[in-house]
């Protein structure tokens, strides 16, 4: 288990509750019921299993559940928790006859990833080679960019002349349901959805090639646009670095999240920053990278790591941020703990970049003046 992320019931019920038109059943007790529903906030629906349905079968309570909602949706979504998972009972047998799918997603199977891809190869999808656009991918309502995320690939898109066919998982069922054969995705960590997936839009340079990408398939698109927007992007972050190059050294930098958020991170702060990242602590599977990355499962992994390398700058979740002191904290990952949060922030695309870039500019020159608070022989004019 990984006590530090999700697990795979949470990301099977974070997969279908963006989907209009499923009714997600969680076939557990209320603690397994209000892990998922107090992080998504959307509507769910749970059997909320007692002792007596482990031991004698709880048939006739699912049942009724799924026979009280089945009106209201077009398809019902049945996720067993860990304890009916392990007792075996035949779920499926029992629902025969409902128009229900079972999402084979226990926690104990991994992490909200899994659950999340498992949910999503259990829909009834079937490529539409006549739908025109692209899909957009790896928006899940436990990443606190994913509304964010669509939002500016919903722009990106537009004007690039490309139209939007499905958006996994935040979409009605219906569109869900006949995605167009291209993807592009914001999070390649989510991936499993039908079709073939042409690149990410996370960095600009992947964002870059990802359109190239496209253009070559869809007939009227016209990239020049976006393919403008991040040269002035890329300018304006050098820019903003340079600057700030100029006063500081490159901040020594440990990154955690999810594995492709924080390699995105490694590689812009590595590429236009110059910082050295000392680690990227990976709470999911670990893939190939030219950084060092080493698994960050667990409070002690996490401290091992913090201890080891004494980043100045720490990349992560409200786990990371509360146990640094003297050094500059940017958020990335689940959970972001303290804060409030109203607007619609992306990570993906051109001002997903931007904003990250900015987002950690300034956590590092918030050190310095604290920095110089400490030191009276530092002008703080030095650095305004
Ligand atoms: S018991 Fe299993 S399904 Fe329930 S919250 Fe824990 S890991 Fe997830």
């Amino acid at each position: 288990m990984n006590p530090l992320w999700p697990c795979a019931m949470t990301g099977a019920a974070s997969c279908l509750s963006g989907i209009r038109g499923i009714g997600v059943i969680i076939h557990g007790s209320s603690g397994c019921f209000f892990y998922p529903a107090t992080l998504l906030k959307t509507p769910l629906h749970c059997t909320k299993l007692i002792e007596e349905d482990i031991i004698f079968g709880a048939e006739k309570r699912l049942k009724k559940v799924v026979e009280e909602l089945s009106s209201e949706y077009d398809l019902l979504a049945v996720i067993p928790a860990c304890a009916p998972a392990v007792t075996g009972e035949d779920i499926r047998e029992i629902l025969s006859g409902y128009p229900v799918i079972v999402i084979d997603s226990p926690g104990f199977i991994g992490g909200c990833e899994e659950g999340y891809i498992t949910a999503l190869g259990s829909l009834p999808c079937c490529i539409d080679e006549e739908r025109p656009g692209v899909n957009i991918s790896g928006l899940d309502l436990i990443d606190p960019f994913c509304r964010g995320n669509l939002i500016e690939m919903e722009r990106i898109l537009g004007h690039a002349n490309i139209p939007v066919a499905a958006r996994f998982c935040l979409d009605s069922l219906s569109s869900i349901c006949r995605p167009s054969p291209l993807t592009i995705s914001t999070n390649p960590d989510l991936c499993g959805q039908p079709g073939r997936e042409i690149g990410t839009a996370l960095g600009l340079k992947n964002l870059e090639s990802s359109l190239t990408g496209l253009a070559t398939w869809c007939d009227d698109a016209d990239i020049d646009p976006i393919l403008d927007e991040i040269r002035v992007a890329e300018e304006a972050i050098d820019r903003a670095c340079d600057k700030y190059l100029r006063r500081f050294e490159p901040p020594a930098t440990a990154i955690f999240g999810g594995f492709s958020y924080a390699h995105f991170a490694a590689e812009l702060l590595s590429d236009y920053l110059d910082a050295e990242v000392t680690s990227v602590g990976c709470r999911n599977t670990i893939q190939s990278s030219r950084f060092r990355v080493e698994e960050a499962r667990d409070m002690s992994a996490v401290d091992r790591i913090l201890e080891r390398d004494k980043p100045e700058l720490v990349i992560g979740s409200s786990f990371e941020e509360r146990q640094v002191q003297n050094a500059a904290f940017v958020p990335l990952t689940y959970p972001f703990r303290g804060k409030v949060r109203l607007a619609a922030h992306p990570i993906a695309g051109v001002q997903g970049a931007l904003s990250f870039m900015e987002t950690v500019l300034n956590a590092c020159m918030d050190l310095r003046r604290r920095d110089c608070r400490i030191d009276p022989h530092t002008s703080l004019q030095e650095f305004v």
